[in-house]
């Protein structure tokens, strides 16, 4: 379900013709559907709230302030990795106990920062982050509450790059190790194990990731309390997949009825940190063509947003959804399957200026024929699109535009060239 909709052969988000935003803001363009955001949010809410869950947003999914506000204006908390990302959720205007804070390498800095502001809890992923929190907390007379995270060695689920719960990867802590882990610390007086926390990678597809990971958590949970902590929260993470290519997602009740049943039997509090499901489909990247041309036997589009707005599709070999916003007649609308064969449309890549063959929005795609100056809308760009933008080949990066039915503000100015280099010093 999203707001980007075809009419008379026209994208509009919501009620604004993307057209108008490119003419308005300019190309490449970061466009949001706040009714789409707070739609995904609404939607896990709704499917969780037997087990009155603690939502936390999180942030590196698209951090972007205004974003941040719609989310915490209807109820979201917010998930951080740094003290960047907590920056934000406060500035967002979140409290401290709305705030988890996970990653492997906080720095007493991060940790120290976090205690202060209260966070409600920090997801540990190390024995030595464990005790080099518990040693912050002390210095600073708090006691700082903590899940230990857990790596459930489950088989793997999605891309390599972003599976983050098989035998391996640098995130929690091995299954086997986590008893010893917790016994370590029983009694400390300056930490509280409160929970389990397990973040299983991104983007599931599939309830059963889920399923197996509870079935840990209920071996693990009663073998905590028996230590003598008093384990009253499950962290079960984000990853609930998007529709990128067509209707492939679950929907969030789908998760729910795994989820919630377990942790009320398990007599635990529920936290849940969805990024992707919230924001995924709730952006497109507006960008406009430049040239078309054939080389080696085939076809390129080259167009004005590169791998340093959208890396997905050259990082973790993605697909997304690309479409004119007024495609020519005889193409009124997308098709239901971008995969197919379709008529009159020719396979192109969608390719970049940056100087990196691996510039690319899409390969081998069929797209409608394209001149220069015709505008393109790749869709499910809102999770993991403007957060992972860089400056690479000093392109300023984009705009971003949130518009909420006929009204559309911009939610980050584009970049100039004067900030290409603001943070530099003339050394003469
Ligand atoms: C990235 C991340 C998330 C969000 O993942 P999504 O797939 O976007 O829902 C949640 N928790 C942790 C610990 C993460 O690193």
């Amino acid at each position: 379900m999203d707001h980007f909709h075809y009419r008379d052969r026209v994208l509009f988000c919501e009620d604004v013709p993307v057209s108008e935003l490119a003419r308005v803001y300019g190309t490449p363009l970061y466009v949001y559907s706040e009714a789409t955001l707070v739609h995904h949010l609404t939607s896990i809410q709704k499917a969780f709230a037997d087990a009155n869950p603690l939502i936390c947003y999180s942030v590196k999914t698209n951090g972007n302030l205004g974003i941040c506000k719609v989310v915490c204006r209807h109820g979201s908390g917010f998930d951080v990795t740094s003290a960047g990302e907590m920056h934000r959720a406060i500035l967002a205007g979140a409290p401290g106990r709305k705030i988890v804070f996970a990653g492997v390498g906080k720095t007493d800095a991060e940790q120290e920062q976090a205690l202060r502001a209260g966070v409600f809890l920090f997801n540990v992923e190390s024995e030595e982050e464990l005790h080099a929190l518990g040693e912050v907390a002390r210095r600073i007379g708090v006691v700082a509450p903590a899940a230990l995270r857990v790596n459930p060695d489950l088989p793997p689920k999605t891309h390599a790059k972003t599976d983050t719960s098989v035998k391996g990867v640098k995130f929690g802590l091995d299954i086997e190790t986590v008893l010893d882990v917790a016994k370590g610390v029983v009694g400390h007086p300056n930490l509280k194990v409160r929970g389990l926390h397990m973040h299983l990678g991104s983007p599931i597809l599939s309830v059963e990731p889920y399923r197996q990971g509870i079935a840990r958590a209920e071996a693990l949970i009663p073998a905590l309390r028996a230590q003598g902590h008093h384990i009253d929260i499950l962290n079960m993470g984000g990853g609930f997949g998007i529709n990128y290519r067509k209707s492939e997602a679950q929907p969030a009740q789908a998760f729910a009825e795994v989820i919630v049943p377990a942790v009320l039997k398990l007599g635990c509090s529920l936290v849940l940190e969805p990024g992707r499901f919230i924001a995924g489909n709730s952006g497109i990247l507006v960008s406009r063509v430049i040239y078309g041309k054939e080389s080696g036997g085939k076809k390129f589009v080259i167009q004005d947003a590169a791998m340093n707005d959208l890396i997905r599709p050259t990082l973790y070999d993605s697909f997304h959804r690309i479409w004119p916003v007024a495609p020519a007649p005889g193409f009124p609308a997308p098709p239901e399957d971008h995969e197919a064969d379709i008529p009159g449309a020719d396979p192109v890549d969608v390719v970049g200026p940056v100087c990196e063959s691996g510039d690319f929005l899409a390969k081998q795609r069929r797209l409608p024929p394209l001149r220069r100056g015709d505008l393109l809308a790749t869709f499910s760009a809102g999770a993991y699109g403007m957060s992972m933008a860089s400056n690479y080949n000093s392109r300023p990066r984009a705009a971003e535009v949130i518009v909420s039915g006929a009204n559309h503000r911009l939610a980050r100015r584009r970049e100039t060239l004067e900030d290409l280099v603001a943070c530099e010093r003339d050394l003469g």
